[in-house]
């Protein structure tokens, strides 16, 4: 079987969603429809609002199946 990665940046953070743990609520899909999208692939479009609402939204999902983490930042030397 086919493995893929459900994995999506922008420059703050990195987003994985676990298919199997989703239970197709919909509620990402309501509540932020500019970056959880039903029917565009890729489904989740990180560029259509900001990340705090992005990581707000995450925490609201019921199953788990969205999770996120920081991107690690480079500093300047
Ligand atoms: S909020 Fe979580 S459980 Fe609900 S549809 Fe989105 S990813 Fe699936």
């Amino acid at each position: 079987m086919e493995s893929y990665k459900n994995e999506f940046s922008n420059k703050d953070i990195t987003v994985c969603y676990e298919p199997c743990k989703c239970v197709h609520a919909e509620k990402c899909a309501k509540e932020l429809s500019e970056v959880f999208r039903l029917s565009i692939i890729p489904w989740i479009n990180l560029d259509g609002t900001e990340t705090k609402k992005i990581i707000n939204q995450i925490k609201r999902c019921p199953s788990g199946a969205l999770t996120y983490r920081k991107n690690f930042k480079k500093r300047a030397s």
